[in-house]
C-alpha cells in the first residue's frame, strides 16, 4: 500500500518546526521514518502533513559536556550512537543497546528521538535511558522543558510529550569509575524487536561490594519496567552469583506483563528473570574489569 496524500515540510530550525506543528495540528513529525512511514503505508496513520525534522542541524550529533554528561541530538541515528567513542566511554550501555537495534539499514536511518517518542514497548532504548537516569529535552509552543526519562513513558506508545512538542535532545550522565553495565535482549527472530530486553548497571565499593545497581526491562510491559526492588536488594551485597540470583528471584515483579502471539506473559516474565540475572552478572564482571 501507499500512504494517503499529505503535505510535506522540511524546516531548517527547531523554532520553524514548532511553528509548523502549531499551524497544522494534524501534522506528524518525521525523523528516520522507520516507524512512521510503515504506519502510513498501512494507513494506520494518516497525517495531513509531515514535518521532516531530519535535516535540522541542531538536532544531530553527540557532545561530551564539561559536566561529564552526554548531549545527544534527537535526530542522531542508532549507528552514530553505537559507534561513538564518546558514548562508548561515558555510557557504554547506550552504545551496546543501539548496536543491537534491527539491522544496519534500520540503524543508519532510525533515530534516538524517534525511538523514544514512538514509545514502542519492544524498542531497546526506553529502558536504557531510564536505567541511565537520562533527561529528555522537549521544545514546544510554551518553550522548552526537561523530562526525566523515568517520567517520559506513560503507556503503550504514549509519552508525556504534549501536542506541538518536539523532542530535541537527550542528556545522559556519565557512568562513574568502578561501574559496569550490560544490555541483553531476547529478540523476535523476524523483526529483531525485543521480546524482553534487560539493561543493568552495577557500581562497586572499594571493597568490591555493591554500591549501586540499576535493572530495567523493555518488552515485558507497556512501558519500561524499573526493577528498583532488585537493585535495592543488591546494595551492600557481595554481588556473588547467588546474591544476584536471589535478588532477582525474590524481588523482580513485572507489573501488567504483556502477552501476545509472540510470547505469553508468563514466558516474558521468565525471560526477564533469566536476562536480568545474566545482565547483572555481566555488568558486575565489567565493573570488576
Ligand atoms: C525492520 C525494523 C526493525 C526494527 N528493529 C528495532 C529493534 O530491534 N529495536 C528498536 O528499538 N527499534 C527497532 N526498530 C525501530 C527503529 O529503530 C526506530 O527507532 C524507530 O523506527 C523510530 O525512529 P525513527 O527515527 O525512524 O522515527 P519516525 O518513524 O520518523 O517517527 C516515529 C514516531 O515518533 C515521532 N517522532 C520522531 N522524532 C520525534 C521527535 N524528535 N520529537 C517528537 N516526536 C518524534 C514521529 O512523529 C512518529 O510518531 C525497527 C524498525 C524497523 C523498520
Amino acid at each position: 500500500m501507499i500512504p494517503p496524500k499529505f503535505d510535506y515540510h522540511r524546516p531548517t530550525s527547531v523554532q520553524e518546526a514548532v511553528q509548523l506543528l502549531q499551524s497544522s495540528p494534524e501534522a506528524k513529525v518525521l525523523a528516520g521514518g522507520h516507524s512512521l512511514i510503515p504506519l502510513m503505508k498501512l494507513r494506520l496513520a494518516a497525517p495531513a502533513a509531515v514535518i521532516d525534522i531530519g535535516r535540522i542541524p541542531d538536532l544531530r550529533g553527540i557532545q561530551a559536556l564539561d559536566s561529564g554528561e552526554l548531549r545527544i541530538g534527537a535526530c542522531t541515528t542508532h549507528h552514530e550512537i553505537a559507534t561513538s567513542q564518546a558514548v562508548q566511554r561515558a555510557a557504554p550501555l547506550l552504545a551496546e543497546a543501539a548496536a543491537q537495534i534491527g539491522d544496519r539499514q534500520v540503524r543508519y536511518r532510525g533515530t534516538i528521538g524517534g525511538n523514544l517518542a514512538h514509545a514502542d514497548p519492544a524498542s531497546d532504548l526506553p529502558a536504557v535511558v531510564v536505567a541511565l537516569n537520562a533527561t529528555l529535552q522537549a521544545e514546544g509552543p510554551q518553550g522548552s522543558r526537561s523530562i526525566p526519562a523515568a517520567e517520559f513513558f506513560v503507556d503503550l506508545m504514549t509519552t508525556t510529550l504534549q501536542p506541538g512538542e518536539i523532542l530535541t535532545q537527550i542528556r545522559v550522565p556519565a557512568l562513574g569509575q568502578g561501574t559496569g553495565s550490560c544490555y541483553l535482549k531476547f529478540e523476535h527472530p523476524a523483526s529483531g524487536y525485543a521480546l524482553c530486553g534487560a539493561a543493568a548497571i552495577v557500581s562497586l565499593n572499594p571493597d568490591g561490594s555493591c554500591a549501586q545497581a540499576r535493572l530495567c526491562f523493555n518488552g515485558v510491559s507497556a512501558r519500561p519496567v524499573d526493577a528498583a526492588a532488585v537493585a535495592q536488594a543488591l546494595v551492600g551485597s557481595d554481588l556473588s552469583d547467588g546474591a544476584i540470583d536471589a535478588a532477582v528471584e525474590d524481588h523482580l515483579r513485572v507489573p501488567d506483563p504483556v502477552g501476545d502471539i509472540h510470547a505469553s506473559a508468563s514466558y516474558r516474565q521468565e525471560l526477564a528473570k533469566a536476562l536480568g540475572k545474566r545482565a547483572l552478572k555481566a555488568a558486575r564482571d565489567r565493573a570488576r574489569g
